[in-house]
């Protein structure tokens, strides 16, 4: 009876322990992946086509994300990054405000405040809807100089992409680059100076307008290696930071039905997973999410072959569907985003997971 009631004292410690480990499951580190465009036929071509060896399908969690928009059932990059990164729904064309304007504070705003760093690395301009809705406010996407001085308020210690235009090349005659060095920021035009900065805010404008598709010439090392130097830059807070990482040529490939080009530009979204997901094993304390805004091009898989790796498919429009897109989630909080949940759910679970305050 005593080794009974020894044993059912040790079996029930064991439970308590483990079911507070559970709830201590709190990442230090954000790192949000969004392929525009990238809904789960996408993502199923990518893997076939790279013979089942991509990083981030293989994520222990994984859910779905209801995309629709305030004003449409189909959502644009405008409404759905701001579903990500305020956890609100808006019109389409709107960056990070609501539908009647105002402004809404942004996880990467909330996240500054709390004293974490915080990063956006894309492969279109920086200026872009997808980037833009994490640090700028405006009711129209396409006001991409009043968007780049958004980048003056320091939100994003590190940010890379293209948009060089939209900082030194204005309308206005305004060379913005200017007003960022006085803050701080090394400002590099190259992925050889981007990868030699030491500093700890860096603005790297990579392409006067958006990067080039990889089979137009984009370094297929360029977004890992964007990814990898703002990892190396965030990660010296040690109160953590959130990073967005996005490959927006998934979206503009799909646009344009070229399946050859969506699925090279899924498998570059994935390589930038893969570092991102060595840094998150090694630090034991960052979650990685993966999703994207919608989907894009209404793709349907009507034919492969696993052995030969090759895929294809039909295209259902020229635009963006409303089907529901995939979420992989990695690390502590993972949990979060199993089952299938509204876009906004990403950022109040977020705002949980990093214990901010909204
Ligand atoms: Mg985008
Ligand atoms: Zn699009």
């Amino acid at each position: 009876m005593k080794n009974k009631l020894k044993f059912l004292a040790i079996v029930l410690t064991m439970f308590v322990l483990t079911a507070a480990g559970e709830k201590e499951q709190k990442p230090l580190n954000l790192i949000i992946f969004i392929g525009d465009g990238m809904g789960t036929d996408q993502v199923y071509a990518g893997m076939t086509a790279s013979g089942f060896t991509m990083t981030f399908p293989a994520f222990p969690v994984t859910g779905f994300s209801i995309t629709y928009s305030a004003n449409s059932y189909i959502t644009d990059s405008a409404a759905g990054g701001t579903a990500i990164s305020t956890g609100e729904k808006t019109n389409n064309g709107m960056i990070a405000v609501r539908p009647d304007s105002t402004e809404i504070p942004t996880i990467l705003e909330i996240a500054r405040k709390a004293g974490l760093s915080a990063g956006l690395v894309s492969t279109s301009t920086i200026t872009h809807a997808t980037p833009a809705s994490f640090v700028a406010h405006d009711a129209s996407r396409g006001s991409y100089e009043d968007i780049a001085e958004w980048f003056l308020k320091g939100t994003a210690d590190v940010f890379i992409g293209g948009g060089k235009n939209h900082f030194s090349a204005r309308s206005d005659s305004a060379d913005l680059t200017v007003e960022l060095k006085k803050m701080g920021y090394d400002v590099v035009y190259s992925l050889p100076d981007l990868k030699n900065s030491t500093s700890n805010r860096i603005a790297g404008l990579m392409a006067e307008e958006g990067l080039p598709y990889i089979d137009q010439g984009r370094d297929t090392s360029f977004l890992a290696a964007a990814t990898a130097k703002a990892l190396d830059v965030l990660s010296r807070n040690k109160k953590g930071f959130i990073l967005m990482v996005e490959g927006s040529q998934i979206d503009w490939a799909a646009h344009d039905n070229n399946m050859k080009r969506t699925v090279e530009e899924v498998l570059d979204l994935d390589r930038a997973v893969k570092v991102a997901y060595d840094y998150a094993r090694k630090s034991g304390n960052t979650l990685i999410v993966v999703t994207a805004d919608h989907e894009t091009g209404g793709l349907s898989l009507t034919g492969g072959n696993v052995k030969e790796m090759t895929v294809s498919g039909t295209f259902g429009t020229k635009g963006h569907s409303a089907v529901m897109v995939p979420v992989f989630a990695f690390g502590p909080g993972a949990s979060a985003f199993s089952g299938v949940q509204d876009n906004t759910e990403l950022f109040h679970d977020f705002v949980k997971l990093l214990s901010l305050k909204k």
